[in-house]
């Protein structure tokens, strides 16, 4: 029998509510220059979830920073929040912040994307690496 675990975060202000079911997909971080602006820091971490393991409440704001890609944050504190990316074969995945949740240490970023972008001072963690978007 598999238990399922399921995790909760939030905004800052706590407006935005969200919980998450299992282990994500996939997670890692990206350095793209988009996700450095929208998240005011030096790369994103985030964790991929299908939408059927991602619960969200409370009003979001959204923006659309590429086709198919949304970005949703509060309006209240401006915290980003998660991103839902539909791809062009009509798949939908939920990209939820790492820094968004309420517990620390439970996941490792297994890859790392747009490494070009990556500020000089930071070492590569110990996973793969891509230039720019993941290969897989
Ligand atoms: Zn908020
Ligand atoms: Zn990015």
């Amino acid at each position: 029998m598999t238990v399922t675990k399921t995790r909760s975060g939030g905004c800052a202000c706590g407006a935005i509510r969200f919980e998450t079911r299992d282990r994500p997909k996939r997670g890692g971080l990206c350095h793209c220059m988009t996700c450095r602006k929208a998240h005011a820091s030096a790369f994103n971490p985030f964790l991929v979830f299908d939408p059927g393991d991602v619960t969200v409440t409370g009003a979001a704001s959204a923006w659309e920073s590429s086709p198919g890609y949304v970005r949703y944050f509060c309006p209240a504190c401006g915290s980003r929040v998660f991103a839902k990316n539909s791809g062009q074969d009509g798949r939908v995945e939920y990209e939820v912040s790492l820094g968004s949740y309420d517990e620390v240490g439970w996941f490792e970023p297994q890859y790392e994307s747009w490494t070009l972008r990556r500020e000089p001072w930071l070492a590569p963690l110990e996973t793969p690496q891509f230039v720019r978007d993941r290969v897989s």
